[in-house]
């Protein structure tokens, strides 16, 4: 099979069945052969009725469906799971990927080699508020910089493509569906790019991903992503380095303040208490926090000695 397309969904009755024409008749006009995966992700509205009808008439539409709603991720995690094509590409239900846009993705990952190709939502401006594409911006030079995937503009676009053994060794859930090219190359697969894709304003419904708590979370995942990739398996590395260092420039400090006292009382040079003196109680604390950081990276080993993950390479070949 060449391509397997997975639509992660949560209520857009409206736009499947048009959604599933377009996909058809491009894939017709190209002669793949292919499937579409539509991963219902608890809907409350009739989605579900419009997959299962499309499914009688078209052998190769599939669904799966959600009990209820998890998230983009955990939709795209099961669709991944299932996909049987060589290249797997992955789109928005709402209608404002363009299906268009798949043969060109299909050839970037076949005949140019790449890994993971990423959408590069072109024409925005007149689809989207400006709240939602500026605050865009701020977080793909994050992501940009933190995951040094430097030719990427916009790691969310919904419409990617991916060569089916990426999206086998890569393990999307909760909202890191915002960040899959960096779960790629933290995986060993270096080669993504980006093309350049048409995009258009929503036909139907409401967005699903609204207001400002998802920059702050998308930062956090960014942050959390970031510190598994570097410390993940070697806490110990990072929190006892920072404790050692905080604690010894607090043990030198209550040295020294505890040493100008007995040097004062030697020489009989009047001197004030040394609990009276900020320095011993700046002292102090970091001799805490410096202790209490190094627990933290004891513990993180711990942790990771026990984790099911601490022996699970990517490993591409074996003869
Ligand atoms: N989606 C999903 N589960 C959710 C939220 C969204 O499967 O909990 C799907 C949604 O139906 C759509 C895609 O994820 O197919 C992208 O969502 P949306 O178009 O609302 O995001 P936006 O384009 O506004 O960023
Ligand atoms: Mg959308």
């Amino acid at each position: 099979m060449d391509i397997s397309v997975i639509v992660p969904l949560y209520n857009e009755e409206e736009s499947l069945v048009e959604l599933h024409e377009w996909i058809k008749r491009v894939m017709d006009e190209n002669k793949f052969t292919y499937e579409v995966i539509f991963v219902n992700d608890g809907s409350t509205d009739g989605s579900w009725q419009v997959i299962e009808d499309l499914a009688k008439k078209f052998p190769e539409v599939h669904g799966i469906k959600f009990r209820r709603n998890y998230g983009k991720s955990p939709a795209l995690y099961c669709g991944f799971g299932t996909a049987q094509g060589d290249v797997v590409i992955t789109m928005d239900a709402d209608l404002q990927d363009s299906p268009d846009e798949i043969p060109g993705l299909y050839s970037m990952i076949v005949n140019d080699g790449y890994d993971l190709v990423s959408g590069f939502k072109m024409n925005r401006k007149k689809g989207d508020p400006l709240s939602k594409t500026i605050p865009t911006k701020l977080f793909n030079a994050t992501a940009r910089k933190v995951s040094g995937i430097k030719n990427l503009h916009d790691f969310n676009c919904g419409l990617k493509a991916y060569k089916n053994e990426v999206v086998k060794n890569i393990e999307v859930y909760g909202e890191m569906h915002r960040y899959i090219p960096y779960l790629a190359k933290n995986a060993g697969f270096t080669k993504i790019g980006e093309k350049p894709v048409h995009h258009q304003k929503r036909q139907h419904g409401k967005s699903k991903f609204m207001g400002w708590n998802r920059f702050v979370n998308g930062y956090l995942d960014l942050i959390s992503l970031w510190f598994i990739d570097s410390f993940g398996l070697k806490p110990m590395h990072i929190f006892g380095f920072i404790g050692t260092l905080i604690f010894m420039i607090g043990l030198l400090a209550v040295i020294a303040v505890g040493g100008m006292k007995l040097w004062a009382l030697h020489n009989g040079v009047a001197r004030v208490l040394v609990t009276d003196t900020p320095y011993f109680y700046i002292a102090l604390t970091m001799m805490i926090i410096g202790t209490q950081l190094f627990v933290a990276g004891f513990l993180g080993d711990m942790i990771s000695r026990n984790s099911q993950e601490r022996n699970k390479y990517q490993v591409s070949k074996r003869i």
